[in-house]
């Protein structure tokens, strides 16, 4: 994963650039000479300050991907013990998401339990029928050109 991250102030719209002014003083700790500004807004922060800010959005960051990844394994494991062969698990923007790759449908709960068994009947069941009415079908067809 990647962890790049674009600096920004408080609002999230706003991003931060690279700029020294001798002359301003840090939004945070009131210190004189200011390293960043903010593109959008009158909003400096010194180097530290900055540098400080951006680690503590890694870190929040690594804990919330890794908080992620192990959300991810216990949902796999979960499908696994309930047998719901058919559901898969996924990310999308930071969220958990069950796939249903027969239905290809997606749910942001955890997919009720339906015995497998019983879904597979269904379907056979079902294709049997379509194929015995299409089977008419054709014996008509292949009547009426006598
Ligand atoms: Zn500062
Ligand atoms: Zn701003």
């Amino acid at each position: 994963m990647d962890f790049t991250l674009i600096p920004i102030c408080y609002d999230n719209e706003h991003i931060m650039r690279y700029k020294h002014k001798e002359d301003y003083y840090c939004d945070i700790c009131n210190k004189q000479g200011v390293s960043y500004c903010c593109d959008n807004c009158d909003y400096y922060r010194c180097r530290n300050c900055h540098r400080d800010l951006l680690a503590e959005e890694e870190i929040k960051e690594r804990l919330r991907l890794s908080k992620l990844k192990n959300e991810f394994k216990l949902a796999e494991l979960n499908l696994k013990n309930d047998n719901l062969e058919d559901w898969e698990v996924m990310i999308s923007d930071g969220e958990i998401l069950y796939i249903n790759k027969l239905t290809k449908t997606y749910s942001y709960d955890y997919p009720l339990y339906i015995s497998p068994s019983l879904s597979d009947r269904e379907i056979k069941t079902h294709n049997d029928d379509r194929v015995r009415c299409t089977f008419t079908e054709l014996l008509n067809t292949i009547k009426s050109f006598f």
